[in-house]
């Protein structure tokens, strides 16, 4: 923090020429990497994070149980061989405090702190067509100006509590698990209840369930899940990870998911239903996503495979949960397994099976309110301590619709997504130019490994920013064809795969933001995989960025 930079509030209006080559939005995983990238190629270029400290999704999600559910080690950064010589992880699937203790030796690593401003919402960007240069604003009234934006705002970052009248009265401790409190939360003998059973709500309610006094569960819809396995990491095995690096992200670099689980090619239909059982028994022990990513992808894609996998899972939670009652109520019924973003659990099964843990049915009995005391449904009143949140985020274009960003003409970018994002490679917008996104929508980013995802579009992101300074262009945009092709392509691919009927964060669905509930799908995530994406990003730069048009400052 004593590195951070202290600038003078600048009065932007009367510049000629941008206080800054870039600025970019966000100083969580991508916005770390980006500063680190733009600084050693000597751009004039400052980090706007709205925090008061760095490391975005690590930063705020505190809530107990908060970990990786990627390998710890395909989730770090590849770029730096001394921060993969030196760093050890401690957890095979590691937790928020110490994911948040690695962002921070990073930057420390590399003294990024000093190009890095908090405390600095970005309410507006105003493009100025006239000298192609981005206006911000920021909370406060401040304005700076800069040739470039490179938005790194996360795809999870704005949380949604759900609406629920009477919320404001409740007498005791509430939030969304995105605002977890720093300061410890005392869980010892409080009635709590948790909202959510999603990614989230899983790890969430596995953790506390055996430190609270009593423990509600509001569930709406279950979750397919299945165990993470974790353990540590010693000193011998991350000497063994560290002789393997290279290995391993190149195999990240070759699968769908860019993490070091391939699926099995051998073909659903060309096994033998015992084959395929002694596959899934394999998987169900193996860490983390093997269970979803190492399997046919026949199952993500034809209703009868994915049938018959569900009910493989099914049966396991039945083995796991002593009451048939309640095991039915924790067997998704209408989604198949892996059709929605997995959630990795500890043990969350064998919650249900304790006293003082309660799963509450709300698709039967909805909750009515929220009243000074507690919840009350339909059939009755819950006394609660603390209810938290576990309700999800407005993903994906949430953080883009929080700015108003107005490009070319005035258009805000609000305005030209309302129905769904239209982007170009998920990283530029026609009509907003100079604006480019870290893993934005229709990127790979989301659906794959987030941080390899992040790493090869920071990477194009700055290829693009060097070759536009090369060639003395001031401004740069996609063309209208070039974004209709891309959404096209990314609208296309959404057929293919049973997730386009999933309610969930891929489709766009969140029934506490307006506009996105049932029956308005948004085309949000790539679909192809990882390797076809960075091939096809890498093709497109080696041709001189086509789809893009430059131009020199106006005179
Ligand atoms: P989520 O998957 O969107 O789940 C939200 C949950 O809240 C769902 O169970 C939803 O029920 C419920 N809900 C929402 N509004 C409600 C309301 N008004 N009343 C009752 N229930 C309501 O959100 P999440 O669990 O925060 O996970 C989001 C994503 O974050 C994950 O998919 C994952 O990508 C990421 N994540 C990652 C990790 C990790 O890497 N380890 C951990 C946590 C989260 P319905 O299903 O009925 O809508």
């Amino acid at each position: 923090m004593t590195e951070q930079l202290t600038l003078e509030t600048t009065q932007a209006a009367a510049q000629p020429t941008p206080q800054y080559d870039v600025v970019v939005i966000g100083a969580g995983v991508a916005g770390i990497y980006q500063i680190k990238r733009l600084a050693d190629l000597g751009f004039r270029a400052v980090v706007l994070e709205a925090a008061d400290d760095l490391g975005g999704t690590w930063y705020m999600n505190r809530y107990p149980g908060a970990r990786f559910d990627s390998e710890s080690y395909t989730y770090g950064y590849s770029f730096s061989k001394e921060v993969l010589d030196e760093w050890h992880w401690k957890e095979r699937f590691s937790g928020q405090p110490e994911n948040l203790r690695y962002l921070d030796f990073v930057a420390g690593k590399y003294g990024l702190r000093r190009h890095m401003r908090f405390n600095c919402r970005v309410e507006q960007l105003r493009f100025d067509e006239a000298d192609a240069t981005w206006t911000l604003t920021l909370a406060g009234g401040e304005q700076l100006t800069t040739r470039f934006v490179v938005s790194a705002l996360g795809l999870l970052s704005i949380p949604t509590p759900p609406k629920i009248p009477g919320i404001e009265r409740f007498g005791g401790q509430a939030f969304h698990t995105f605002h977890w409190p720093k300061e410890p939360v005392p869980l010892a003998g409080k009635r709590v209840g948790v909202i959510g059973t999603g990614a989230t709500g899983i790890q969430v309610i596995a953790e506390i369930a055996d430190k609270v006094g009593e423990l509600k569960v509001f569930q709406r819809r279950p979750n397919w899940s299945a165990p993470l396995h974790n353990g540590p990491i010693s000193e011998d095995e991350m000497a063994e990870i560290r002789a393997r690096y290279d290995e391993i992200f190149a195999t990240c670099a070759r699968t769908p998911g860019a993490f070091e689980h391939e699926p099995d090619r051998r073909g659903f239909y060309n096994v033998s239903r015992e084959e395929r059982v002694r596959l899934w028994d394999e998987l169900y022990d193996r860490p983390g996503f093997a269970i979803w990513l190492r399997n046919f992808a026949e199952i993500f894609m034809d209703e009868e495979a994915n049938a018959e996998f569900s009910e493989y899972i099914a049966n396991r939670i039945r083995q796991r949960v002593h009451d048939p009652e309640v095991a039915e109520k924790l067997i998704p019924k209408d989604h198949g397994f892996g059709v929605q973003r997995v959630p990795m659990e500890t043990n969350y099964f064998e919650v249900y099976n304790r006293d003082n843990v309660e799963l509450v049915d709300i698709s039967e009995t909805p909750i009515q309110e929220i009243t000074p005391d507690g919840i009350r449904t339909t059939t009755r009143d819950f006394d609660l301590d603390i209810i938290v949140f576990a309700t999800g985020f407005d993903a994906i274009t949430g953080a883009y619709d929080r700015i108003d960003i107005r490009g070319v003409a005035g258009v805000t970018l609000r305005d030209r997504w309302r129905d769904g994002p239209k982007t170009y490679l998920g990283m530029l917008v026609h009509g907003f130019p100079n604006l480019v996104m870290v893993a934005g929508p229709q990127s790979a980013s989301a659906s794959t490994n987030y941080p390899r995802g992040i790493e090869s579009g920071v990477d194009w992101v700055t290829g693009l920013l060097e070759y536009a300074r090369a060639h003395g262009y001031a401004r740069l945009e996609a063309t209208l064809a070039a974004e209709a092709d891309w959404t096209e392509h990314v609208k296309q691919m959404y057929s293919r795969v049973l997730m386009r009927k999933a309610k969930s964060w891929f489709t766009g669905y969140n029934s506490n933001v307006e506009g996105h509930g049932e029956g308005t799908t948004r085309y949000f995530v790539y679909n192809g995989g990882a390797p076809k994406y960075v091939n096809t990003i890498t093709d497109i730069a080696s041709r001189g960025y086509e789809g893009i048009e430059f131009a020199a400052e106006r005179a």
